[in-house]
């Protein structure tokens, strides 16, 4: 059993950042199958009109799945508004671990880290063929509710 912390609890129960983006340039999704979570994370990419450089404007995520996995993607969200996409190249999982500041055992490692896959993949695909509609299903994905499963 993990123990999840308040922070954690809340995230999930009210997520910052959750929802489709209409106009999102880019997005992507990953699934976890050992746990059933699925995590899209949607981006606006914009030029910063200071520096001239790419930044992230916009960020949310849709999907289901458990605690960790959600409020993973809603704080990983917060944390990838105003970046660029190369300082978002630089994060790795363990500064999503350290962002969750809880034990996270080897199983639920996954569940941490899908969120920064999903972010980095819609970094790599966007401009190319592959880059879907934003959201597509999303509400399909959300309609249902959450498991309860904790
Ligand atoms: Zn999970």
């Amino acid at each position: 059993m993990d123990i999840y912390t308040e922070i954690i609890l809340d995230y999930y129960k009210n997520p910052r950042n959750e929802g489709p983006l209409p106009d999102a340039t880019t997005c992507a999704k990953e699934d976890n199958p050992l746990c059933g979570d699925k995590i899209r994370i949607n981006l606006k990419i914009e030029k910063d009109k200071k520096t001239g450089k790419e930044k992230i404007s916009k960020a949310t995520f849709c999907g289901k799945g458990c605690a960790i996995s959600q409020a993973s993607a809603s704080m990983l969200t917060e944390k990838l508004i105003g970046k660029t996409p190369k300082e978002i190249e630089k994060i790795t999982d363990e500064d999503i671990k350290k962002m969750l500041n809880i034990p996270i055992s080897p199983a639920r490692e996954k569940c941490a880290i899908l969120c920064l896959h999903a972010a980095k993949k819609a970094l790599t695909e966007r401009g190319s063929a592959k880059k879907s509609a934003p959201c597509p299903g999303c509400k399909k994905e959300t309609a249902s509710g959450r498991p309860k499963r904790i």
